[in-house]
């Protein structure tokens, strides 16, 4: 008898017996699984291979964990009575053991797929909301930019667009105290700001954004310089009773385009101003 550590249980014999092949590994599974301790306890150079086989099993059933399928146990229970070889059970059980790893695997990558779909739908959602308010934001900014107003708050209608006392009179004439303020009927650009020598006094023109183009007359002073920029309400000058005046009035030309003069207020009535 060789000299090693044996200790003397389940001495294997040199070549076992096919039923004994079977009913000590099973034996042993069972046992291992029951208490954890019969197979750990015994070194792997006493077993026979079979049993060895079957320790491999038991040891990964035990390190597996939760990700083990308790299916493994079941499945080696249920070969304990059958003839296949402890070989057979624990290539099953390495199967099924692989197959649960795969899964896991596969469920993780699954997961980590399905997380950065979500993060990126996420992300695009949040993009179109901000591109909406940015588009919704260059709406409202151009629409307060292109709204007409009135160019005097206080005013009476005196002369109007027509022939007066023989001479063509391509404007409407709004009375109103000297000083009051006069204001830009859009956004628009100053084209002319300065003194008149043809009778129009203190003398404005605004080139606004859609190519229309005002002049504004008479006032007493002027506030805005030529090549600035104005906003639709903007104060350009103080009403006055400079040039060829007969009394204090905003006299108003509506220039479409820079071209011939038209009646000023269907003019501006179109564009939702009515004075
Ligand atoms: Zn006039």
């Amino acid at each position: 008898m060789p000299k090693s550590n044996y200790v003397g249980r389940h001495r294997p014999a040199a070549r076992p017996s096919r039923g004994r092949q079977i009913v000590v590994p099973v034996a042993l599974l069972s046992s291992t699984v029951a208490a954890g301790l019969v197979i750990r306890d015994a070194g792997a150079s006493e077993l026979s291979p079979e049993a060895a086989a079957m320790k491999n099993v038991s040891d990964s059933v035990a390190g597996l964990g939760s990700v083990a399928d308790p299916d493994v146990v079941a499945a080696a229970a249920a070969n304990r009575a059958g003839a296949r070889s402890s070989r057979d059970i624990a290539g099953d059980a390495r199967t099924v053991i692989a197959g649960a790893t795969a899964t896991a695997t596969q469920t993780a990558g699954e997961a980590q797929v399905a997380a950065d779909k979500a993060a990126a739908e996420q992300a695009a959602a949040a993009k179109a909301k901000a591109d909406a308010a940015a588009k919704e934001q260059r709406a409202r900014a151009l629409a307060a930019a292109h709204r007409w107003v009135s160019p005097v708050a206080g005013y009476s209608l005196t002369s109007g667009f027509g022939f007066r006392w023989g001479k063509m009179h391509p404007a409407q004439d709004l009375a109103c105290p000297p000083g009051s303020a006069v204001r830009a009927l859009s956004s628009g650009t100053v084209v002319f700001a300065g003194w008149s020598n043809e009778g129009y006094g203190n003398f404005v023109k605004v080139r606004y954004w859609d190519g229309t183009v005002s002049w504004m007359a008479h006032n007493s002073r002027l506030l805005v310089s030529v090549g600035e920029q104005v906003a639709p309400g903007q104060v350009l000058a103080y009403s006055g009773n400079t040039g060829h005046s007969t009394g204090p009035h905003v006299h108003l030309e509506i220039h479409p385009d820079g071209g011939a003069a038209v009646p000023p207020l269907p003019w501006l009535a179109a564009k939702g101003v009515n004075l």
